[in-house]
């Protein structure tokens, strides 16, 4: 069996709560911006006032659904609310509304490439619709924590996978794939660093062939590089106890990045200790074939359908796809500049290399994005074509690409400016050949006596002598014939 870690076997489950991208919070109309003065976005319904009562936001019910097909899942026709009571300060209510019995979506299932490439099938039990809660602050002051309920009552998917993970790479690779699914369909922006997408890991170990073993609870995981330090910690902390004769508590820990270790919180409540019950103040969601046929109607293109089209349409290899459809305005940018190609489909393939190659370098090093770049999507196309025309080579584009993202100038000006068709005429090549060869008597016998890679050197000699726009393929053919 694979990923046996010490001889044991890993079980990962992930709890995933993606805020939902909407401009009023789940029951009330109070916005959900973010970076807004403390308590400046609180309605009476959030602060829990008598007598306040809920308006579902349905717009957060559609981006549901709509996630629900992205994960290829179940859209239930009847979905209801719960309340689950407990008490914490930034819980004005004392109960968060939830779906435990009920929830929109359910039996989806999400892809994950593995690292030699294969595909893994993980099982998304449900998604359900909850309410997030505000956000107790205690460092502010050494007498007083302090409460913020701006984040109360904003619309929250928890997106719930089965125990299908088998290694913390697993589980990282479905949080990537998770996130870009829900970018896709727009119902999360999916900003960890904001705290829109947390993550709750359940980890256990066990023998191969053994039942589940109790399982610790990892809480508000907020990046994936953290979720993959914690389930690893967590791995060796767990097979520690078990080869010491010991049990893992079925509890909830939280991981301190600083330390790179996780630490017991509490210990893990069932649903029977929140006294689950219906909200009678809210009906049941009741979607009509309608509703649900027009979301339907209004999906994109999701990334494992534009990943095949991709790879079919342009021939592009499967990693460079990958590469290419990590986001939405990538993939745009891609087929833009592929429809502007003078010598499309057939350029694609160049296209996608010149991107994935010099335009990530200059975004990364000039901290742009494909849409802040200072230079319009035709010039990407129009450099690729200058290179398959041969006005110039490969190396010399790459002096044009640097002038362009620098100037933004149009890359056949740049060639006219600078002077750098390439050379092709036969006569003028052979002629800087002739005048190479006849400089270097020395290395021409060296060569004629089989030392062959010398034919390296004269390459480069008459491409020098050219400055560099000699055309490569005639310069070494040229060459051949006169060297013999
Ligand atoms: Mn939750």
């Amino acid at each position: 069996m694979d990923n046996l870690v010490k001889g044991w076997e890993v079980i990962i489950g992930l709890e995933v709560h993606a805020q939902i991208a909407t401009k009023s919070k789940l029951f009330s109309s109070s916005p959900t911006e973010y970076g807004a003065d403390p308590n400046s976005q609180v309605s009476f319904y959030d602060a829990a006032m008598p007598g306040m009562l809920p308006v579902l936001n349905e717009n957060a019910v559609d981006q549901a659904i709509k996630s629900g097909f992205g994960i290829n899942g179940t859209i239930n026709k009847i979905s209801r609310f719960d309340r689950k009571n407990y008490f914490y300060p930034d819980l004005p209510s004392g109960y968060q509304i939830s779906q435990l019995y009920h929830p929109i979506v359910t039996d989806g299932h999400i892809d994950i490439e593995l690292q030699d490439g294969s595909v893994k099938t993980i099982h998304v039990e449900r998604i359900h619709i909850e309410q997030d809660a505000g956000k107790s602050i205690h460092d502010l002051s050494p007498e007083f924590s302090y409460v913020d309920l701006n984040r109360a009552g904003v619309p929250l998917m928890e997106i719930v996978s089965k125990p299908d993970m088998r290694s913390p790479f697993e589980a990282m690779q479905y949080v990537r794939k998770l996130r870009m699914i829900l970018r896709y369909v727009g119902s999360c922006d999916c900003n960890m660093e904001r705290g829109n997408l947390r993550v709750d890991a359940n980890i256990s170990i066990r023998k191969p062939g053994e039942l589940l073993g109790n399982r610790a609870e990892i809480k508000n995981i907020n990046s994936i590089r953290f979720l993959g330090q914690a389930l690893d910690y967590e791995i060796e902390r767990q097979i520690m106890l078990k080869e010491n004769g010991e049990e893992v508590c079925q509890e909830t820990r939280l991981f301190d990045s600083s330390l790179g270790e996780t630490r017991s919180m509490r210990s893990k409540e069932d649903a029977a200790d929140y006294r689950y019950f219906p909200d009678p103040d809210l009906k049941p969601v009741v979607l009509s074939d309608e509703r649900i046929a027009r979301l339907r109607a209004e999906m994109p293109e999701l990334p494992d359908e534009k990943h095949a089209r991709f790879v079919a349409e342009y021939g592009i290899s499967d990693a460079d796809a990958n590469v290419l459809i990590e986001d939405k305005e990538t993939a745009a940018y891609f087929e833009r500049a592929v429809a502007a190609s003078k010598f499309k489909p057939a350029s694609a393939k160049l296209i996608a290399n010149w991107m994935i190659s010099e335009l990530f370098a200059v975004l990364n090093k000039e901290g742009k994005t494909i849409e802040t770049v200072g230079f319009p999507i035709e010039y990407m196309a129009e450099l690729v074509d200058l290179i398959l025309d041969k006005t110039i080579s490969g190396k010399i584009a790459k002096t044009v690409f640097a002038e362009m993202a620098q100037s933004g100038s149009a890359p056949a000006k740049i060639v006219k400016d600078l002077g750098l068709v390439q050379i092709q005429d036969e006569g003028a090549i052979r002629k800087v050949i002739d005048e190479v060869i006849a400089a270097n008597p020395a290395q021409v016998a060296q060569y004629k006596a089989g030392k062959v890679q010398l034919f390296g050197f004269f390459v480069g000699q008459s491409m020098k002598a050219m400055q560099g726009k000699g055309n490569p393929e005639m310069i070494n053919k040229i060459l051949r014939e006169t060297l013999g």
